[in-house]
């Protein structure tokens, strides 16, 4: 059991209030992502987890028992940073064998504890170096392998791969993944990166500016976001939001066109809303009847596909077409929305109407 659970959480550092009541159940062995913009509040939540950080009020629940005095040392955490914070002076191999010097456990145990992690992150050719020989990858592993290396309750991991290059990012997700499969254990993950928190996580909470704005799974979050906030953080390229209102069987956009109500709104006549559409969810191919007129104001090629640009009056729609599409600026363009995958927000509140 490694159930990690935050009720309330409230903490202000001067006249910034960098957590506003944050709830979250972490699920025992799940890969929780928490996901924001820069100070929305992540590591200050990580590290009230941790009991790093006084609370002005809440409390942290691990398995079940209420841990909010504990100290950080009894929580039996295990935290990752983005900075490796390796001892430059010790080879990897001592690097990632202290915590478990500093429990005195045997010369047998730790050899065999370290060759485990080691495996798993595929750097037993790198024990013998130190930190100044390594890559920002392998340091990075080396420093995974020295929290991994003590199966504590739970992992706490700020951005850990924040100073990597892409290509080592991306198969560092995939390494996290497999590594948290085969340990089973409970992850709580920091990022303000999107594509690394739908790529990973079993669970994701999205948080603004201390507030928990919607926590699911990745596809929930991304198909059905709780708020148009949400639904402009998560996804890329942005989802397009288009201002109109209900009328009869119809939408009308504040821009003049008009589209087939969906069936599925139950959104009054009148009331003021945002019609909000995935780049995947709109076509420069004409299929039904549900479309818009616009003009192309730009072609963004990205080799597996184009992102087209179409302003529709003085808003701006994203499309994705296939890589080969070209086109002028200024071009008509006629975009074909599928109505069933769009949302709809309510404009006043930003909440997500069905
Ligand atoms: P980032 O992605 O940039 O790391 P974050 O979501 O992790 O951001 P936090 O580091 O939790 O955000 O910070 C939340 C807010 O609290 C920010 O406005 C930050 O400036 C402020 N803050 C955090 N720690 C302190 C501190 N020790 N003193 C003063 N303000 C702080």
């Amino acid at each position: 059991m490694a159930t990690v659970a935050v009720h309330g959480l409230r903490k202000s550092f001067g006249d910034v209030q960098a957590l506003d009541g944050v709830s979250l159940d972490v699920p025992d062995g799940s890969f929780f992502v928490v996901l924001g913009p820069s100070g929305a509040g992540k590591t200050t939540t990580l590290r009230a987890i941790a009991g790093l950080e006084k609370l002005d009020a809440g409390s942290v629940h691990l398995d079940g028992r209420d841990a909010t005095g504990d100290d950080p040392a009894a929580r039996d955490l295990a935290m990752v940073f983005q900075n490796y914070a390796l001892y430059p002076r010790h080879t990897a191999y001592e690097n990632i064998a202290s915590p478990l010097r500093a429990r005195r456990c045997s010369s047998s145990e730790v050899a065999a504890a370290v060759e485990r992690v080691s495996g798993l992150l595929h750097i037993e050719r790198l024990l013998q170096r130190r930190p100044a020989q390594l890559s920002g990858g392998e340091m990075q592993r080396v420093a995974l392998a020295r929290a991994l290396v003590r199966s504590p309750r739970a992992f706490l991991m700020d951005e850990p791969l924040t100073n990597l290059d892409l290509k080592l990012r991306v198969e560092m997700r995939t390494e996290l993944t497999r590594i948290h499969r085969s340990l089973g254990a409970t992850f709580v993950y920091v990022t303000n990166d999107q594509v690394e928190a739908l790529s990973m996580a079993d669970q994701v909470a999205v948080l603004k500016e201390g507030t928990v704005q919607q926590v699911g799974t990745p596809t929930e979050v991304y198909e059905r976001p709780a708020n148009r906030w949400v639904a402009g953080f998560v996804g890329s390229p942005r989802i397009s939001l288009l201002a109109c209102h209900a009328e009869g069987d119809r939408l009308v956009g504040a821009q003049g066109w008009t589209l087939p109500r969906p069936r599925w709104t139950t959104a009054e006549d009148g009331r003021q809303l945002l019609l909000g559409v995935r780049a995947e969810d709109l076509s420069v191919e004409q299929r039904g009847n549900a479309s818009l007129a616009g003009e192309l104001y730009a072609l963004e090629p990205l080799g597996d596909r184009t992102v087209i640009d179409v302003r529709v009056g003085t808003e701006m729609l994203k499309v994705k077409a296939r890589p080969t599409v070209t086109g002028t600026p200024g071009e008509r363009l006629l975009v074909t929305v599928d109505l069933d995958r769009a949302h709809l927000f309510d404009a006043d509140t930003g909440l997500a109407l069905s």
